[in-house]
């Protein structure tokens, strides 16, 4: 028992402090808790060098906490997956620089839950209804047919369910609804971020932001503190991560960071996007460079999101 005491202590001196910092537990739910425990120093790896070296060198920071709200919209498929994988990803990214980050679910009333959800489901349908009208369901259906004649009626309609979808989510969405959809964020922001600090992370099936070109990817609002992850990044990784560093490097609510808000070329940060499609899963890379670093804590997404930790 002795000796393997021993050499467990001579490990643990051998590691450098981040590694063998075992901060916060998991919570039921799997999210992590972090509590009084917390490193006030550490030693983080950050990308130093610009593409294409890209290499990363260790420095020595103080260590930061926050606590991040977020709300599962209402008739969103997030109510039967939840996002507990999302934000452990997160938390697992940014303890290695050091910052722990406590999320905090937020709920809305039974009453205006049953109204947000109304007001999605009829959005999702008018959508639906803007991309692909009624009157062209007909002949769908007949091409599908004709390409699938042994299907029976009931896999018919299946297929065309499917292929509609399809078709939608391809689609760019109609102004129209592209402002219907940022008003309810913003009315949404208003309602529950108040006590996060006006901050506020929204897991919904497809997110738009005000860009003001309409975009369906998750995504950090410029003009409030307000990140929307859509239902095909629960198979991404460090997607929570990446808005983060967009949000955190925020100097004033309605403004983006001179690096963080835009993306890079190092191939290790993640930072850097190569996805074309919203609705496929994408995984970024696990490193920060030091640019990004400093203007997340200098910034701390215009309202002190975060805090040296003493
Ligand atoms: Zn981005």
């Amino acid at each position: 028992m002795k000796s393997t005491a021993n050499v467990l202590a001579l490990v643990l001196i051998l590691m450098p402090p981040s590694l063998q910092a075992q901060v916060g537990r998991v919570g039921e739910d799997g999210i992590k808790i972090y509590g009084e425990e917390l490193p006030e120093r550490c030693d983080i790896e950050l990308i130093v060098k610009p593409p294409p070296t890209c290499r990363k060198e260790v420095r020595t920071v103080p260590s930061y906490s926050g606590k991040i709200c977020y709300i599962v919209f209402p008739g969103s498929t997030w109510e039967q997956n939840s996002p507990a994988g999302v934000i452990r990803d997160a938390q697992t990214f940014f303890e290695k620089y050091c910052i722990y980050l406590n999320f905090e679910e937020k709920q809305l009333s039974k009453r205006q839950q049953k109204r947000y959800k109304k007001w999605y489901l009829r959005w999702k349908e008018r959508l639906r209804r803007s991309i692909v009208p009624r009157r062209h369901l007909k002949g769908l259906k007949k091409r599908l047919k004709a390409q699938n004649p042994n299907l029976s009626q009931n896999d018919l309609n299946q297929l065309l369910d499917k292929t509609v979808e399809d078709i939608v989510k391809r689609a760019s969405i109609p102004k129209r609804l592209h402002s219907s959809f940022y008003r309810k964020m913003r009315s949404l922001h208003k309602k529950v971020a108040r006590k996060c600090k006006r901050t506020l992370v929204v897991f919904i099936d497809e997110y738009i932001c005000y860009n003001p070109k309409p975009t369906r990817a998750s995504a950090t609002q410029l003009r409030f503190n307000q990140i929307g992850i859509t239902a095909p990044d629960r198979r991404s990784h460090n997607i929570l991560a990446h808005e983060l560093v967009h949000l955190l490097g925020k100097p004033k609510t309605y403004r983006g960071g001179t690096t963080s808000w835009e993306h890079q070329k190092c191939p290790n940060s993640v930072m850097r996007v190569t996805r074309d499609k919203w609705y496929v899963p994408y995984n970024f890379a696990n490193d920060l460079t030091i640019q990004n670093y400093a203007e997340m804590i200098r910034n701390r997404a215009g309202v002190k999101l975060i805090q040296k930790v003493k």
